[in-house]
């Protein structure tokens, strides 16, 4: 173990945040990165704020991903927790990776703003390459270089895989010198509850149009494994009857759509069959709630 040790001495490792809006491609980018289907584990809750989507371990060194809690520009209206949230688990970053996707139009002052202050190494990602010729690209960096004083700038597709090892090298370049924080064999998931969570929260923003940003949370209630399937009840929270309607739909038609979009791209993550039961449930002012908000985290 000593001698290991040793021989491990110029591994670099740490905390990597994604920071980026709803569907610039960080699951995508994830996903390319750990090469591997992640494999569900357990169904023992989350006890902890960080939200690990995963680490990865090499020779190198290893780096371990977590997400920060989710940005949808521009509906801004962060409440204090959220910033807090957004703020801290910045705080715990080694390095941050901003996503911006090539369809990006929005300003990203705000963004900018959650990090400037923070004398932290950034790394500009621009993904979807694969969508635009060499000048769109070259166009997007000349617009993106210089309002921040990112570290790197890299374009990627994280769906066809393009230049994700090369962020992946950069990564440990400015990674500290440190040996696993993890045992080697943990490469995989822990968190589940919260991927079900985001995934199906992803889903009623896209299918509400952004009608409620930040009046839903997801609450996964139960996750177990079945033979082949994997079995999930989740509640949806809302604050009013109003939104309780527009999520449930014509005759249930959107929660049938969120809830079969979830599923489809669960099972892809899973890489097994899904059992999705879903939930609306009207719990005013959670967001006001400390001890819904506790819960939801737990
Ligand atoms: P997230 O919300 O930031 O986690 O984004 P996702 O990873 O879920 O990706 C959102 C959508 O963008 C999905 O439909 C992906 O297939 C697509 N996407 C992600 N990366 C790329 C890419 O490099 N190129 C293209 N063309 N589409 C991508
Ligand atoms: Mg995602």
């Amino acid at each position: 173990m000593n001698i290991e040790k040793k021989e491990n001495q110029n591994r670099h490792s740490g905390y990597v945040a994604l920071l980026g809006r709803t569907n610039v491609g960080k699951s995508t980018f994830m996903n390319a990165v750990m090469e591997a289907k992640i494999s569900i584990v357990s169904d023992k809750p989350q006890t902890t704020r960080k939200q690990i989507l995963g680490i990865k371990t090499t020779p190198k060194g290893q780096i371990i991903f977590f997400d920060s809690p989710g940005i949808h520009i521009p509906h801004f209206r962060l409440n204090e927790k959220m910033m807090k949230d957004v703020h801290h688990s910045l705080l715990d970053a080694d390095l941050i990776l901003y996503f911006i996707d090539m369809d990006t139009k929005w300003d990203d002052e705000f963004a900018i703003s959650l990090f400037k202050d923070l004398n932290k190494t950034v790394f500009l990602i621009i993904n979807k390459i694969d969508k635009y010729n060499k000048a769109r690209i070259l166009e997007k960096i000349s617009k993106f270089k210089d309002n921040f004083q990112w570290q790197e700038i890299v374009p990627i597709s994280a769906l066809k895989g393009n230049n994700v090892d090369l962020v992946e090298d950069l990564i440990f370049n400015y990674l500290p010198e440190s040996d696993y924080y993890y045992p080697e064999e943990e490469s995989t998931l822990q968190t589940e509850r919260f991927y079900v969570s985001e995934m199906v929260r992803e889903k009623i923003l896209n299918f509400t149009h952004d009608e409620m940003p930040f009046v839903t949370t997801v609450k996964v209630e139960d996750i177990h494994e079945k033979e082949n399937v994997i079995v999930i009840r989740a509640e949806i929270y809302v604050e009013k009857r109003s939104q309780k309607k527009i999520i449930i739909g014509k005759q249930g038609s959107m929660l049938k759509m969120i809830g079969e979009q979830a599923r489809v791209e669960l099972e892809d993550y899973f890489d097994k069959k899904i059992y999705l039961d879903l939930f609306v449930k009207v719990v005013p002012g959670w967001r006001n709630s400390p001890r819904i908000l506790t819960e939801i985290e737990s």
